[in-house]
């Protein structure tokens, strides 16, 4: 069951992962650099997934929003992507707010599996099969990344697609493991179908986290 995401926040805290300035790996903004703040629980259950160790909120501290604030602040950083998880099982409201009354740039990547809270300059949208987008993201994501396992994940990138709007930026991302079964395939699609772009975790490269 759905956690409505109003009412998981108290008092301005979030489970934090782990927080980190570095460079954004993955999609349009590959190679820019920005403060992450990853946040506990996801419920999604991709089998592919990369950080299931943020899956159980309950094994992070739960940290004062502000304290969060105050080490984007000490980075230097105008941007930040918050991140998880699945980052909007939480209220994000205060969190973006308090960073944009600092003039700190928001960016998320969600799937989108629950409402959307909180004030965004970039929403990058990565639509899961284990649990769609609830709401009507699909028409305000800036980004749309799908992960490509199998054959199967082009037509939900299509269906996709047709979703977001003609603005949104499109992206197909090589699920990690599989690599180089699928990268040939994913060039070929491409190149039938060039609305589409690569995303490479190009951080995975550089050994960055
Ligand atoms: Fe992992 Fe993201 Fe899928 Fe959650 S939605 S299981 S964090 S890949």
């Amino acid at each position: 069951m759905k956690i409505d995401s109003n009412t998981i926040q108290t008092d301005n805290k979030l489970p934090l992962v782990e927080e980190f300035f570095s460079l954004q790996g993955e999609g349009y903004h590959t190679g820019k650099a920005a403060y992450f703040i990853r946040i506990g629980g996801c419920d999604v259950g991709c089998s592919w997934c990369d950080s299931r160790y943020s899956w159980n909120q309950n094994l992070h501290p739960m940290v004062e929003t502000k304290t969060i604030i105050e080490n984007v602040l000490k980075s230097g950083t105008d941007s930040v992507v918050v991140t998880g998880g699945e980052p909007l099982m939480w209220n994000l409201d205060f969190l973006c707010s308090e960073l944009k009354k600092r003039n700190i740039s928001t960016f998320i990547e969600t799937s989108g599996a629950y409402p959307l809270s909180g004030e965004w300059d970039w929403i990058c949208l990565s639509p899961k099969k284990n649990s769609p987008p609830v709401n009507d993201i699909c028409g305000i994501a800036d980004e749309l990344k799908v992960i490509i396992q199998d054959k199967s994940d082009y037509e939900w990138a299509e269906k996709y697609r047709d979703l977001v709007s003609t603005e949104c930026r499109l992206f197909l991302q090589p699920e990690w493991s599989r690599f180089a079964i699928n990268v040939s395939d994913i060039v070929e699609y491409i190149k039938k179908n060039p609305y589409w772009r690569i995303s490479l975790q190009s951080h995975k490269y550089m050994h960055i986290p």
